[in-house]
């Protein structure tokens, strides 16, 4: 829709108009009201490079899209019928949750062994595991190729599916030729569109599953969900949405909680919404209330920081880890609240 600023295009603007939405196959329709006249753009308004140009012309104030620019995460697609499915849980039908170590030691392989037991137990149904991680310091720890064997070592102990998070080609080649499950963007590679494209190149013909974390800069949840169609646009529809906390922060947090976000993403997509708690208040105290939230305003899972003993632990977990036994009684509230949610939407 062409809102003009003036009250009406006088008919050389209209040309003109007509004629550049006609090299994108699209005509125009006027639609007179009492005050002002506005132009609908009939036929498939999505090409970006239309938009542009026509908001680039001086006499438009502004277009408004009737089409969303993601064609098939969007939920009125005919993908809106897919179901995800990944450690026995259908996403939307059940709580999933996904827990584990923020960074995989590969010094000490039974943590994380011990973990990966622990989660199960706590009632996970994939397994996390940092084997590559990106770190603001290049000094810390950056990973390390050997524990992709500790993840799937524990994967296989567990039978759990295991999630890691791929920041190049080179580690994405690695994590699927070793049977890596659900490959995990990070909030800092959210907007690198050349890997979301090398990842959904990747995953097109098989059955893995894609965690995309929302960018820590990230604006519009048009720019969230079209990182995620990136990925589909390669025949993988199995994309998750994963809001982390956004910045600035709230002192105190490490970021800023964004679990609110989900009820506003379901509006526009069908694509499912599992919070993640951990980065988003970044510090283990906070992080059952912020789990519990993000289950009240309507996510369909949990991926929550663990370790067996966090204060052994690299990289986030001495300081974001839930214990095995707060994770437990996380996991049991997260379903209470799942279930309060379900029945009062039955009620309704
Ligand atoms: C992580 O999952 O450990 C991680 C680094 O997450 P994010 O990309 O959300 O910061
Ligand atoms: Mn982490």
């Amino acid at each position: 829709m062409i809102l003009p600023k003036s009250t009406r295009l006088a008919p050389e603007q209209v040309a003109e108009i007509t004629a550049i939405v006609g090299e994108f196959g699209c005509s125009i329709q006027p639609i007179v009201g009492a005050v002002r006249t506005i132009y609908a753009i009939v036929g498939d308004e999505r090409d970006e490079l239309m938009i542009n140009r026509l908001e680039g012309l001086d006499y438009v104030e502004r277009i408004d899209r009737i089409q969303s620019p993601f064609k098939l995460m969007d939920r009125r697609s005919d993908l809106a019928t897919h179901r995800i499915k990944i450690g026995g849980v259908t996403l939307g039908e059940d709580l999933a949750i996904i827990a584990g170590q923020c960074t995989i030691d590969p010094k000490n392989p039974n943590f994380f062994l011990e973990t990966a037991a622990a989660v199960k137990e706590a009632g996970a149904h994939v397994l996390r595991g940092g084997v590559w991680k990106p770190r603001t310091n290049p000094y810390t720890f950056q990973g390390d190729n050997k524990s992709i064997e500790i993840l799937m070592e524990a994967s296989r102990q567990t039978g759990l599916p295991v999630d890691a998070e791929v920041m190049d080609e080179e580690q994405l080649k690695m994590a699927l030729d070793a049977g890596v499950h659900m490959l995990q963007v990070g909030a800092r590679n959210a907007l690198n569109y050349s890997l979301l494209r090398s990842i959904g190149r990747a995953v097109a013909k098989r059955d893995t599953v894609v965690l995309l974390k929302r960018s820590m800069h990230m604006g519009s949840l048009s720019e969230f969900i079209s990182a995620a169609e990136y990925i589909a646009a390669f025949g993988n529809p199995n994309v998750v949405l994963c809001p982390r906390g956004t910045a600035p922060t709230l002192d105190g947090y490490r970021c800023h909680p964004d679990e609110s976000i989900t009820p506003l993403l379901k509006e526009k997509t069908w694509a499912p919404v599992i919070v993640d708690p951990s980065h988003s208040v970044g510090k283990a105290a906070y992080v059952p209330a912020c789990a519990l939230a993000a289950i009240a305003y309507g996510a369909d899972g949990l991926c929550i920081e663990a370790h067996v003993s966090p204060s052994h632990g690299i990289g986030d977990d001495p300081k974001q880890a839930l214990t095995p036994a707060v994770l437990a009684e996380t996991i049991a509230q997260a379903r209470q609240i799942w279930a309060l949610r379900h029945s009062a939407v039955a009620g309704s």
